[in-house]
């Protein structure tokens, strides 16, 4: 079974085909909405969580997400250090999904941070969604009411488009130009292939 990630940008697109392979039958295993769950459910993490950051890291059992968020903002050790603690259970949790679908011919990872991390040594082949940077502001602004100066501050802290490109095995280009669900299935059918 051929493992597949699929990541971009912040507004980038990811979901959004994502969501046309789910279409298509391909087990996809969303890691950001996966880690969300993890945290509120899995009591070993939480107990990581608690050492780490106290008890207020939990109010009756579900995560204390803005208290977490107040401490790891401004404090870039904090953010490591919440992210190193997860992450494996990310990881392990990826393997489990990955075990329950061995019968298909691939399976998805949509991540936004993938390429950044050794995330990327868990995958087969690395998808790129890339879209315009004005395309990307618009499109997030629509949907989260941010400001533009926001948006290019969040954009500004990730990796650069330029190294994506070079590190990802495809790009699809989610834009005006070209057709995304003709990418989609172009891919879909070279995974089939593998
Ligand atoms: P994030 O990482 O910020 O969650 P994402 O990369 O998963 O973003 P999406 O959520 O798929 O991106 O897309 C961002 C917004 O742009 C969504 O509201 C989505 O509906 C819209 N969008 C994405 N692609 C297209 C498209 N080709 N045509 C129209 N709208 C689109």
């Amino acid at each position: 079974m051929l493992r597949v990630g699929i990541t971009g940008g912040i507004g980038s697109g990811k979901t959004t085909v994502c969501s046309i392979f789910e279409r298509l039958g391909v087990p996809v295993y969303y890691a950001d909405s996966r880690a969300k769950e993890l945290v509120n459910t899995n009591s070993e993490l939480q107990n990581k969580i608690t050492n780490a950051f106290g008890q207020n890291s939990f109010i009756e059992g579900a995560y204390n997400r803005a208290f977490i968020a107040s401490i790891v903002f401004s404090d870039k050790e904090k953010l490591e250090l919440l992210n190193s603690i997860i992450h494996p259970f990310v990881l392990n949790d990826w393997e489990v999904f990955c075990h329950e679908h061995a019968h298909c011919s691939y399976v998805i990872k949509e991540a936004a941070i993938m390429l950044e991390t050794d995330s990327k040594n868990s995958i087969d082949h690395i998808v790129l969604v890339h879209s315009p940077l004005e395309t990307r502001i618009q499109r997030i602004q629509k949907r989260d009411k941010v400001s533009e100066a926001e948006i290019k501050a969040r954009i500004e802290s990730q990796m650069s488009e330029d190294d994506k490109m070079k590190l990802a095995d495809s790009v699809i280009y989610n834009d005006q130009e070209h057709s995304l669900i003709e990418q989609v299935l172009a891919l879909h059918q070279k995974f089939n292939l593998l």
